[in-house]
Formats: structure tokens, sequence, C-alpha cells
């Protein structure tokens, strides 16, 4: 299985990615919410620590989404 953590590095290329904007509402993560970087296939369902398999969220599509593979909106 693959580790949960995510490096400085990668945090910042997904950051820089996304252009500080939330990548599922497109919220500008310079407001001061909170933001962080996630899974979008969880680990627990067998995602990758990789690039391609993280986005930035703001913490109300997180909370949203949990540890699903998707939700509906
Ligand atoms: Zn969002």
């Amino acid at each position: 299985m693959s580790s949960p953590y995510i490096s400085v590095e990668l945090r910042r290329l997904v950051i820089d990615r996304a252009d500080s904007l939330c990548e599922y509402c497109l919220f500008p993560g310079t407001d001061g919410l909170m933001f962080q970087v996630d899974h979008i296939i969880s680990v627990k369902h067998g995602g990758s620590t990789t690039a391609d398999n993280l986005c930035y969220a703001c913490i109300f599509c997180n909370l949203q989404k949990g540890s699903d593979l998707g939700s509906i909106n």
C-alpha cells in the first residue's frame, strides 16, 4: 500500500499546478480558508501518493468527499 505522506515538494507542485484554487469548486486558496492536498483516490482504496492522484481542495470539498472515491453534489 502506498504511504499517505505527501512530501513538501509534491505538495508545492500540486498547489502550483492548481494555481492555488480548489480543484473541485475553484475557490481561491489565498483567503485564509483551510486547504489541503487531497488524494483523489484515497490510500485506503489503493490510490497512490503521486502528482496524478493528488489535487488541491478546500476544506469544504475535502470534508464532503471524505475518503470515498467521489460524491454527488
Ligand atoms: Zn472546494
